[in-house]
């Protein structure tokens, strides 16, 4: 949930919140784990037969990965009872779409987030996780989307995708796309930003 980890020359001050530092043989730069927030962790773990640490194997696949299965994704979202943006964010099913690109996906795909995942078609989930593949490639070409100094790249840079948001973080604004203004409301512990007339919500809300 929060910690960096940053390429630093062997010879640069340690950072205030610094906990981890790895050195390595050939004297070059350093990699260091800064947390502020403690709410990071490290682990040596062995890795499984496909190359991935044992203790996160009930992970599923995020969108680039090669083991990334769109059709299953999809039947497992379609077999859901949930609200569409809980499946999204349902590490058991597909991991990396994290809240923020969850809601640029859901208004990119014109999809409010309290529908039930099964009560979609299959073409749209399919147009919805394409979204989000989308939506997290221009976020990673513009180095991920940060709100404060906390979220930095191994140089130490904070990437500039917030810039782009259509929805998330932009109740009160216009719509990009048909100027009706963004609704903001609780989702979980956090919010969720849609656009009402583009996603209009379901008729009876979602118990889950
Ligand atoms: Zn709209």
């Amino acid at each position: 949930m929060s910690g960096q980890l940053l390429v630093q020359p062997a010879d640069a001050p340690e950072e205030r919140h610094l906990h981890a530092r790895m050195t390595f043989a050939d004297d070059l730069p350093e990699l260091r784990f800064v947390d502020q927030r403690t709410f990071g962790g490290m682990a040596w773990a062995e890795l499984d037969a496909d190359g991935i640490p044992e203790s996160i194997g009930h992970i599923a696949p995020d969108p680039f990965e090669n083991a990334f299965d769109l059709e299953r994704v999809v039947g497992r979202l379609k077999a859901s009872r949930s609200a569409v943006k809980r499946g999204l964010l349902d590490q058991r099913i597909v991991s990396g779409i994290g809240n923020i690109y969850a809601d640029e996906s859901l208004w990119r795909a014109g999809i409010h987030g309290e529908r039930a995942a099964g009560s979609l078609t299959r073409p749209a989930l399919r147009r919805l996780l394409g979204h989000a593949a989308d939506v997290m490639t221009e976020a990673l070409a513009k180095g991920g989307t940060s709100f404060d100094a906390l979220y930095v790249n191994v140089n130490g840079a904070s990437g500039y995708f917030d810039r782009s948001l259509a929805v998330y973080g932009q109740q009160g604004r216009p719509c990009p796309r048909c100027g009706s203004i963004v609704v903001r409301e609780h989702f979980m512990n956090r919010s969720s930003f849609f656009c009402p007339k583009c996603q209009p919500p379901p008729r009876r809300r979602s118990l889950h």
